[in-house]
């Protein structure tokens, strides 16, 4: 075993512990263990699987998750179904039919269940396959076929006015479909320790006549330092290439990141049953290509965990020193339900998939509307119009404003219909625990008549961005 220390966390992952959840995993049927049927589906309303032919409903198994407690997680833990990928590993399996004997082919590519073609009993496939498409855990479905239909009405009834007449004319939610997307889910024990300076807002006055007014301001400087343990759980993050590719010009990625996030501590044990129905989209990303994204995200949601003891420093705080060390992590890879409608919108030679997505446990919607483009410039240039008349008739202080109007409701409208800057906020929406906080508050001067509104240089409400773009692209390479 390894020295418990704190600080001294990126040794400590070297090694890691593979624990297995899915030991005694047989492939073949899986029986209702009332009347033997193997028509076995999810019920939405209770969220257990039922056999379909006696109606019985089978408990959900909980996933063997690590037995320890998350306080004494120490090191590298990787559930069995979030190994490594073979690539070459044998796809296409050869099952035999225990009612018949006859032998059904399962395509493990795509497929993970199949009917036998004599007797008609769906076989499962149970063990975990090393292609990625057999994970630890699955979130079966909670939002219906239904309330999703609505959901997507509505977002889309918002988005009428501009969007394009060829998909006012084609929209239709009769083919959504229910697809569980892979994500890998991190929960982590870790350290964090800062340092810097911070300020507190004391007035705020101006100085000057009518025509030539300024704004100053009095702060008090502080220096700061933070240190505590941090408890991360359920960090979710995409696991296919095609998906954690936000950016793509073709595809509108990034509203599917943005109706994360999951109750992933709902996750059952993989039953290949959950899947009937639904499609699903097959991991094609290892642990060790998702490390420093893991990394970056943490320290940003360890940035973002100190604010909240900082509320008093409302000019900002910049930290100076920043430490952040892993003692222990559990990674584990699991389907999350996601109902989706798609749309191709053809422009000349570009092809641009729009999605609208709804998470299928929380109901959180977003999407991206193709958009009447002529429409859009006419409004704006009208608008434009409207502005520059009001500049010269309307007496107002900062009537050089109305000079933009056009632009800012041009820039509304784009970012309302195609919500390119949507995304999931990990940095505040994963669930954290702040412990054994240390603080250090020391008043060191008042500084009066500052001309800025916010403290030069504080970076206490920004993100690691750069490294995160930087490990991404290096998976999409
Ligand atoms: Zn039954
Ligand atoms: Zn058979």
């Amino acid at each position: 075993m390894q020295k418990e220390k704190q600080g001294d966390l990126l040794d400590s992952i070297d090694y890691s512990t593979i624990v297995e959840t899915n030991e005694d995993a047989k492939d073949g049927q899986n029986k209702c263990p009332k009347c033997g049927s193997t028509d076995i589906s999810l019920n939405i309303h209770s969220g257990r699987l039922r056999c379909n032919f006696c109606r019985f409903e089978l408990e959900p198994q909980p996933l063997d998750d690590f037995a320890e407690d998350f306080n004494h997680l120490r090191g590298k833990k990787i559930s069995s179904g979030a190994k490594n990928i073979k690539k070459d590993d044998h796809q296409v399996i050869t099952l035999k039919c225990s009612s018949c004997g006859s032998e059904v082919v399962i395509d493990t590519t795509s497929q993970v269940q199949a009917r036998c073609h004599w007797c008609r009993s769906i076989l499962s496939i149970n063990h975990q396959v090393p292609n990625g498409i057999v994970p630890d855990a699955v979130l079966p479905f909670q939002v219906s076929k239904e309330e999703a239909k609505k959901q997507i009405e509505k977002f889309v009834g918002k988005r009428r006015f501009f969007a394009n007449p060829q998909f006012k004319k084609e929209f239709t939610t009769q083919n959504i479909m229910g697809v569980y997307f892979p994500y890998m889910v991190v929960d982590m024990n870790s350290h964090a320790n800062f340092s810097g300076q911070g300020e507190k807002l004391i007035r705020q006055y101006t100085r000057g006549n009518e025509r030539n007014r300024q704004t100053y301001y009095d702060a008090d400087l502080y220096h700061l330092e933070r240190e505590f343990d941090l408890k991360i759980q359920g960090l979710t993050l995409e696991s296919s290439k095609d998906r954690l590719n936000k950016n793509a010009v073709d595809k509108t990625n990034n509203v599917i990141n943005a109706i994360m996030p999951f109750d992933t501590e709902k996750c059952v044990k993989w039953d290949a049953n959950y899947l009937r129905g639904y499609t699903s989209e097959k991991r094609d990303i290892n642990i060790e290509q998702l490390e420093s994204i893991v990394e970056e995200q943490s320290k940003d949601i360890a940035r973002f965990s100190a604010n909240t003891t900082l509320e008093e420093y409302t000019r900002g705080v910049c930290w100076s020193k920043e430490e952040f060390s892993i003692q222990g992590q559990r990674w584990k890879s699991a389907y999350l339900p996601v109902w989706l409608y798609s749309y191709q919108q053809i422009k000349g030679k570009q092809k641009i998939l729009h999605y609208v997505a709804v998470n299928a446990r929380t109901k959180e919607t977003m999407g991206s509307i193709p958009i009447h483009m002529s429409k859009l410039l006419f409004c704006s240039f009208f608008i434009e119009i409207l502005g520059i008349l009001a500049m010269f008739f309307v007496d107002f202080d900062y009537s050089w404003l109305f000079l933009f109007v056009g632009f800012f409701y041009y820039f509304f409208m784009y970012m309302k219909y195609r919500n390119r800057n949507a995304r999931h906020q990990y940095e505040i929406e994963t669930k954290t625990n702040v412990e054994h906080v240390r603080k250090v508050d020391q008043f060191l001067q008042r500084k009066t008549g500052l001309t800025n509104s916010k403290m030069i240089g504080a970076n206490n409400t920004c993100l690691h961005g750069e490294n995160l773009k930087k490990g991404i692209l290096d998976i999409l390479e």
